[in-house]
């Protein structure tokens, strides 16, 4: 089967893999000039079935007018426009505490299964992207927040999912890089089974292996809307002219709506802007191996070989990737506080992207009114996560037999 792939962040690209695995013909097309230049291009590398927690629960309808004044730095809400309102009014309704345990549930069973589809992925492509195995850990800075961090957990620890509990000692013997935090640590969270690596390197050598294997990726190429008959996508017109396809695959991240919108089907996505900085590490430097997140400075950092990424915000301000090198100073200082030596500070490589945020925290995966069009997007906070699982999922529901793992919830809606 001729299948086509819109999007080569680390879904689309994942995606074409699969397809490829089962013989099919597979065409990607991207905007962009190379593969991973929208979200997946400088996230923070976090492989976290152990923090898979949906975004809606009650404590943040309470966190909202601290929000809404401004006196959340890792949290904004721009002036509302209708998508927001439509997206907010709908997010609401998750945060409850009965569709939180949802939430997470589902987030949490696609994130493990992705796992084990991406471990088989590294064994038979070889793929290489900086991994570091061994754990994550959620570090929190006072003995309450870490309690309460322990109790939310449970919901993970009963669907299977093991964590170590770690004092401020038991932390440093396990990340010797604590040992110089200028800061006061209550303690840790482990998840062992957790990992990091760099999705954009991921992204751009997996797309190489596509192309050896046979894919063709069309660059430079934006498509605009599709063409249906019936129930029926015969074609998706581009700025280069008509593509027709036996089967469709949407993997647009944020900008999916757009596209889906065209046959009629709307996709409930909000672009959630996040920062991301670079710094270079070079000898003499103490960074951590083992990657964080701090859950009081709303910071999180991962090591790329030689390089330390650290990542925040969730800003609600639409398709905005606009930023300032004064608006990265409270990641800057909350790295700096837990790692002094961690790297080169003083040449920070600044980034914004985009999560493809759904209401209810968990991807858009299945067919919809059009039965050889597959939607595999919205994968908000753990599209890195996600993304094996659901390349493999999409590949099954293609060819009709039964995917790896059970899809309640993940369908169209
Ligand atoms: C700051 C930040 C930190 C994050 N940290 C993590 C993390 O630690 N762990 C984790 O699991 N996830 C993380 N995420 C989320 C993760 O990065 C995303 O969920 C994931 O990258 C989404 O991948 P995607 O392929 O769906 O979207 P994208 O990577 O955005 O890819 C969509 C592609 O479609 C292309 N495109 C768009 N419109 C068109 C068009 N009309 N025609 C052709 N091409 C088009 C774009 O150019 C782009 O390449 C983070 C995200 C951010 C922003």
């Amino acid at each position: 089967m001729k299948v086509l792939v819109l999007g080569a962040g680390v879904v689309g690209v994942t995606t074409a893999y699969e397809l490829l695995r089962d013989g099919h013909e597979v065409v990607v097309l991207e905007r962009e000039s190379a593969p991973a230049q929208g979200a997946s291009h400088a996230n923070a590398g976090l492989i976290v079935p152990g923090d898979a927690l949906a975004w809606g629960f009650p404590e943040r309808l309470r966190s909202l007018p601290k929000v809404w004044l401004g006196l959340e730095q890792a949290m904004r809400i721009g002036f509302p426009g209708p998508h927001l309102i439509s997206w907010g009014l709908r997010f609401l309704k998750e945060c409850t505490t009965e569709a939180w345990h949802r939430n997470t549930l589902i987030r949490h069973r696609l994130s493990h299964y992705s796992q084990t589809v991406m471990s088989e992925m590294l064994a038979e492509s070889g793929v290489e992207y900086d991994r570091v195995p061994g754990g994550v850990l959620s570090i929190f800075r006072d003995p309450r927040s870490l309690e309460h961090g322990n109790r939310l957990r449970d919901i993970l620890r009963e669907a299977g999912q093991s964590f170590e509990l770690l004092d401020a000692m038991q932390l440093v013997k396990r990340e010797p890089a604590f040992a110089n935090t200028r800061t006061t640590l209550a303690g840790a969270i482990l998840c062992p089974t957790d990992e990091s690596g760099d999705c954009h390197g991921f992204t751009q050598n997996l797309a190489q292996i596509c192309q050896e294997r046979g894919a063709t990726f069309q660059f430079g190429v934006t498509a605009r809307y599709f063409i249906s008959d019936g129930d029926h996508v015969a074609k998706v017109a581009t700025d280069h002219g008509e593509f027709t396809a036996d089967a469709f695959v949407l993997c647009l991240g944020c900008w999916s709506p757009q596209l889906a919108g065209s046959l009629g089907e709307t996709l409930s996505i909000y672009p959630v802007k996040g920062l991301s900085l670079t710094l270079p590490i070079e000898s003499g430097h103490q960074p951590p191996t083992l990657s964080c997140s701090d859950q009081n400075a709303h910071i999180t950092c991962s090591r790329f070989g030689d390089r330390l990424r650290v990542s925040s915000l969730a800003a609600f301000v639409g398709f905005n990737t606009k930023h300032r090198p004064r608006q990265f100073g409270y990641i800057l200082k909350g790295i700096r506080e837990l790692f002094p030596h961690g790297a080169d500070y003083e040449r920070p490589k600044y980034w914004a992207g985009l999560r493809p945020m759904t209401p209810d925290s968990t991807p858009i995966l299945g067919r919809g009114r059009h039965h050889n069009l597959l939607f595999n997007t919205g994968h908000g906070s753990l599209g890195w996560t996600m993304a094996c699982g659901s390349a493999r999922i999409t590949a099954d529901l293609l060819l009709r037999q039964p995917p790896g793992t059970d899809l309640s919830g993940l369908g169209p809606r």
